[in-house]
């Protein structure tokens, strides 16, 4: 049966892209036993002159019955189900026995007649490893290859996409289960000539989310573009991205809504405004005294209380309020209100109200008093962080009279000003050398040995003794002054890492970067200058981020950390966990280490979601870094699931750099494995 005129100039279409494939590709008609079509390199394969020459060789005396029975075989097995089909084959070209790896597929033509399309491997020799690898590459990859033609239909598809996408004839744009995502794409497409993106897709299991490369690559004999579709599955990934989110974004003691998930919230109330109009209104309650009950009466009947805590406060409020707890003992609440802040004050009343009645808990009768601090948008804050800091700022005044609630006024605003004056002592600090930095050990939890420090810094006040850096570098931040705090840390630190290298200690130092020192823009060269003043090896330094500098936009960051990598310094993402968790950026960037924060390193009750975070990690390479080690049995379980490094009191606070000093001079690694759970690590 020939080929019809029809299928022809449909054949000739088809064929472009597989043209050029640098291995031998045929068609092959298995009713007529001839050759229908072949690239260059099966025509050499095949020991023909031409095409032309190819398609005149009647085979009939070369293919014995049996074979050409198991061949039309082929055909009707891959007419019913569009597989792949590999086979070790003797080929004959011109009657010289040569044996190759062959993969067959079928080729439908648009008359509906099934050829078979043959690639041909040949099997190794020294000489063709480049070769080999290549085609190996394509046809046994786990990347899934196609090739769409300009009118968008797919021409070719490697062995792995048929197996995953079947053989339909979709066009690129319906691929994507967002058929509008993927219109788009190709319209963007003519344009940028290359696009990456993750998406969900169309395969023959059912939709699946795949990461998808797309280049348009010009069809050097037609002119008419193709595009080069490769494309991974990453469903398993998003899906443990997705868990994390969840886990991430809930209080796990209350089942409320974490710190994350309300700033969020409140994101989207102000977005909605902008449409809607709707005011609201934030409640920042603080319990009196919680401290002094979880002190006294132990953690487990404070977490009891905070939770009945969490109950009492569902129900005093209406459906349309989110409740989430964002600290300790500190809930924070939004409710839908009228502009002049009337509702909250109402249901702060309730709350106060509802409070006083006492909860049993243990055959314990305790009574709790809240603080409230009450905001309400757009009159006392226009956006996130000045409705949450008039909240707190309300909530202290309302503490200060001795509890109940109290409405954001101006007046305590002006208050702040305090916050002026420490600003200007810091600035006088920082020029007068009083600031300086301790250092907290880095411990391998294989043997026991220390693998770098941490420089935190200390306020060194004349007055006012040690201050600790949670309550000043929050102020160096929103001023100019945290360049000045980055640039003298990263000096000292590497000036010790220096010092201790000089000593016999080759350890590696890490400095903590604010998210503030990249928008400044000049992390790049305060790094350099650090390198170059100190002579300090660039290995030995690591750079402390969060996750929030990466989350800030793109394309800057990703510069800036780049040239940052490229001078040969260490990344590593501090207080992973409680911040977006998403593990997408941590594959976007060129990291080397998470630490993850201590909230999920305290609680066994983390493990599941700890478990994730270690095996993810792991899986992009990272070192995973356990911080705020108290115990044995915290050291135990992070062992357990696999924490590579840790950090903690447990094995020291931060040290000035003396007694830093002298911890690397007596510290022993593990006598053995137990040691390390039983403490016997400090000689
Ligand atoms: P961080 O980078 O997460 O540092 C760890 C903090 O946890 C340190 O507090 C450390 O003393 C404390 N810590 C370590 N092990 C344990 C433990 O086992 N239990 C408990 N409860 N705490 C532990 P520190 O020194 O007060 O620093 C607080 C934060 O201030 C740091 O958190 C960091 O975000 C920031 N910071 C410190 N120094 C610098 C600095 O030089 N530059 C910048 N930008 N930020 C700094
Ligand atoms: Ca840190
Ligand atoms: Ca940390």
């Amino acid at each position: 049966m020939p080929v019809s005129v029809s299928s022809q100039s449909d054949l000739q279409l088809r064929t472009e892209t597989l043209r050029h494939l640098r291995i031998p590709v045929w068609l092959f008609d298995v009713e007529a036993l001839r050759f229908v079509w072949a690239n260059d390199q099966a025509l050499m394969l095949w020991n023909a002159g031409s095409l032309e020459e190819l398609k005149s060789r009647d085979l009939h005396s070369d293919i014995s019955n049996a074979v050409g029975t198991r061949l039309k075989q082929y055909v009707r097995d891959l007419s019913v189900d569009d597989r792949t089909i590999e086979e070790h084959w003797t080929l004959f070209p011109k009657g010289d026995p040569q044996s190759y790896e062959c993969i067959i597929n079928r080729f439908i033509l648009s008359d509906g007649q099934v050829l078979l399309q043959v690639h041909a491997l040949k099997p190794f020799r020294e000489s063709d490893v480049d070769t080999l690898y290549r085609s190996n590459a394509l046809l046994h990859t786990s990347v899934l290859v196609s090739v769409y033609d300009a009118r968008g239909f797919r021409v070719y598809s490697n062995p792995m996409a048929r197996e995953v996408l079947g053989g339909t004839n979709r066009v690129l744009s319906e691929h994507f289960v967002d058929t509008d995502l993927g219109a788009r794409l190709c319209s963007q497409l003519t344009v940028s000539k290359s696009e990456s993106i993750e998406a969900q897709v169309h395969t023959r299991h059912g939709s699946a989310w795949h990461s998808l490369t797309l280049e348009v690559c010009p069809d050097p004999i037609s002119g008419a573009s193709t595009v080069l579709v490769s494309e991974t599955d990453i469903s398993e990934r998003r899906r443990a991205e997705e868990r994390v989110h969840e886990l991430a974004y809930t209080d796990t003691l209350t089942g409320l809504l974490n710190r994350a998930s309300f700033h969020d919230r409140v994101d989207e109330a102000i977005a909605e405004h902008d449409e809607s109009g709707r005011a609201f209104g934030i409640l920042f309650l603080d319990l009196d005294r919680f401290k002094l009950i979880n002190d006294s009466l132990g953690h487990s009947m404070g977490d009891q209380l905070l939770e009945a805590v969490a109950r009492r406060l569902i129900e005093s409020v209406s459906k349309e309020t989110t409740v989430a707890r964002v600290g300790g003992d500190e809930f924070m609440m939004l409710m839908p209100e009228c502009s002049d802040g009337t509702v909250s004050v109402a249901v702060a009343d309730q709350i106060v109200e509802a409070m006083r009645r006492p909860f049993d808990i243990d055959e314990q009768r305790l009574s709790v008093t809240p603080s409230i601090g009450i905001s309400s948008f757009p009159e006392q804050g226009l956006n996130l962080s000045s409705l949450m800091r008039n909240a707190d700022l309300a909530m202290y005044a309302a503490k200060a009279d001795g509890g109940g609630r109290r409405l954001f006024e101006q007046r305590m605003a002006d208050d702040s000003n305090v916050r002026l004056q420490t600003e200007n002592d810091l600035r006088a600090a920082l020029a007068h050398d009083q600031i300086r930095a301790h250092y907290q050990p880095k411990i391998d939890v294989a043997t026991g040995a220390v693998t770098g420090m941490e420089a935190l810094c200390r306020w060194h006040h004349p007055v006012r003794g040690m201050i600790p850096p949670l309550d000043f570098v929050g102020i160096a931040e929103e001023s100019d002054l945290i360049s000045e705090l980055t640039r003298k840390m990263l000096r000292y630190a590497l000036e010790q890492q220096c010092l201790w290298q000089a000593q016999g200690h080759t350890i590696s130092i890490a400095v903590n970067i604010s998210p503030r020192d990249f928008r400044s823009g000049k992390i790049v060269e305060m790094i350099e200058e650090a390198l170059l003043q100190t002579g300090c090896d660039p290995e030995y330094v690591e750079l402390e981020i969060t996750e929030s500098t990466l989350m800030a936009e793109g394309q800057l960051i990703q510069q800036m950390l780049t040239r940052i990598k490229a001078l040969g310094v260490k990344l590593s993402i501090d207080d992973f966990g409680v911040g977006y968790s998403n593990l997408r950026y941590l594959q976007k960037f060129p990291l080397d280490s998470l630490k993850i924060d201590r909230s999920f390193t305290i609680d066994p009750e983390h493990a599941a979601l700890l478990k994730l975070i270690v095996d993810m990690g792991k899986m992009l390479s990272l070192t995973l870094v356990a911080e705020g080690v108290e115990s044995g049995e915290q050291m135990a379980w992070l062992t357990e699931l696999g924490c590579d490094q840790v950090q903690g009191y447990w094995f020291s606070r931060p040290m000035d750099s003396e007694a830093a000093t002298e911890f690397l001079e007596t510290h022993k690694p593990w006598v053995d494995t137990q040691s390390r759970l039983t403490g016997l690590i400090d000689g």
